[in-house]
């Protein structure tokens, strides 16, 4: 028997931005700042943390409107550990 779970739009969800694909573009941080903030370059990041209920509607957006699909939704057991401030690895996020 398993255990039923939530339907996808109410599961809690992560923003994960792809350094290798992300362009700089900014379209993702204008639509939602809250979540996303853009380095000394240009390039985004996202704040790791679920993002709330009332973001997801423009999270989606920022997904669907990302001109390199540069975003990916996880799920927060898919995060990994925290890396230690400045160390780099292949899913380090800029
Ligand atoms: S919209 Fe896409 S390419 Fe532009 S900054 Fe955000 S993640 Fe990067």
């Amino acid at each position: 028997m398993t255990t039923p779970q939530p339907p996808p739009s109410v599961r809690p969800v992560r923003a994960r931005v792809n350094p290798i694909l992300c362009q700089g573009y900014g379209i993702c941080a204008e639509i939602l700042p809250e979540l996303f903030h853009r380095d000394e370059w240009g390039y985004a990041q996202a704040h790791a943390r679920n993002v709330d209920p009332d973001e997801r509607q423009a999270l989606d957006r920022a997904v669907a409107e990302c001109p390199v699909k540069a975003i990916r939704l996880i799920e927060p057991s898919e995060e990994s550990p925290p890396r230690p401030e400045g160390a780099w690895g292949p899913d380090t996020e800029r």
